[in-house]
């Protein structure tokens, strides 16, 4: 039996895949939406899982249930069967991803309803950062006040992060704990790591994803003197900033759209706004770079995934175009080639291995799941 129901549970979405945790195949995906929404016909989770599993019929094996959980705080440092304290403990979780958790939470105690005699195992975003040494993740204010409400840097995009930087050991024939790797996680959400030997020593994103790089809405690093200037100017509240800097920044606030083509586009036509967004994003993204570069000691492997770093040849050169001097080198031909495949991009022999490399967090999810219950 090696079929594992993935799900993404959303406050009013699942997103669900059958897949093989073995071969990888797909054996089902899709979307339920607009749950408990006006005028929609599928009133709570509980509804939206018991059509997701009339679309996937009756008479499937499933080995176990792979959860995606967005913080696992520093209470979780890997897949965790799920029971009752579990559920618990992801509910307290709930102040540090107040969008995040509970809507997690909600696909998990429906599909714990709907399939009770199946395994069911949380996979947590911030898992693979719980490797990070103190110095990485805390942040130089008030010890006791950090300690009492959890403040302290956790990172995200765990599952794709570890997938992809083992994926890389596998494309270059390496052994993964001599590998010293930067991975680059840039979708609409953005993020990048250090890893050592497989193990994640520092990322961009901290107490929650609004940290580190310029995004799709968030702004990424940002003086928090800004924020407290901005709220006298303006007499903006705690939550008009959190929209402001979680929805309303980054490359829609500097350019009026979130999407990265559009954005370059518009570069391409000369949009002053939009070649200066280019520019912030490529400064971040490389100030990282050399910050991670000094924490590792030098590098092996740079890898781009996600929307951006998967389809984009144009912008993963910009980004690392005059890093010659790091080793750091593209072969213009091997990245304008189009692929849905891990593939290398440096030249031969160059010192460090620029490689794109699909993510596949569900598969992940799915492995990290069997890797549990056996
Ligand atoms: P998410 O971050 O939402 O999980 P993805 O990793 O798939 O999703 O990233 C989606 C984003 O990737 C889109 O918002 C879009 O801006 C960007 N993207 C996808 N393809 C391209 C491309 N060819 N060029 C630039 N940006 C792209």
């Amino acid at each position: 039996m090696s079929t594992v129901f993935v799900v993404n549970s959303g406050s009013s979405s699942i997103k669900y895949q059958l897949l093989d945790h073995e071969t990888g195949e797909r054996q089902a995906s899709g979307l339920i939406e607009r749950i408990g929404e006006p005028g929609s016909f599928i009133a709570d989770h509980t509804e939206g899982m018991q059509l997701v599993l009339e679309e996937l019929g009756s008479g499937r094996e499933i080995a176990a249930v792979g959860h995606r959980v967005v913080h696992g705080g520093s209470a979780f440092d890997g897949p965790t069967l799920i029971d009752d304290g579990v559920e618990a403990e992801i509910d307290r979780l709930a102040s540090l991803a107040p969008l995040h958790n509970p809507a997690n939470l909600l696909g998990i105690r429906a599909a714990r309803a709907a399939l009770p005699g199946v395994p069911h195992v949380a996979v947590f975003d911030t898992a693979f950062h719980q490797t990070l040494p103190p110095a990485a993740y805390t942040y130089a204010i008030d010890t006791e006040l950090a300690a009492r409400y959890d403040v302290r840097r956790y990172g995200f995009h765990g599952t794709s992060h570890k997938y992809v930087s083992e994926q890389a050991a596998v494309l270059l024939g390496r052994p993964l704990s001599e590998l010293r790797t930067i991975v680059l996680h840039l979708g609409n959400g953005a993020s990048i790591t250090a890893v050592s030997g497989g193990r994640s020593i520092d990322t961009s994103m901290g107490l929650t994803p609004l940290e580190g790089l310029v995004m799709g809405t968030r702004s990424g690093d940002i003086d928090p003197g800004a924020i407290f200037h901005i709220a006298r100017q303006t007499g903006m509240g705690v939550d008009d900033l959190d929209r402001l800097l979680n929805r309303e920044s980054g490359l829609l606030g500097m350019t009026g759209s979130r999407d990265m083509r559009d954005v370059q586009d518009a570069a391409l036509r000369s949009d002053a706004a939009a070649e200066l967004a280019l520019q912030v994003w490529r400064h971040r993204i490389r100030h990282y770079i050399g910050a991670y570069y000094a924490e590792l000691g030098g590098l092996d492997a740079l890898v781009f995934t996600a929307g951006i770093g998967e389809n984009n040849a144009l912008l993963r050169r910009r980004a690392l175009r005059g890093l010659e001097h790091l080793g750091i080198r593209v072969d213009d031909d091997r990245n304008e080639l189009q692929s849905g495949e891990a593939r290398l991009i440096s030249p031969e022999g160059a010192p460090v291995s620029v490689m794109v490399i699909p993510t596949n967090e569900e598969l992940e999810i799915a492995r990290q799941a069997i890797s549990l219950v056996g």
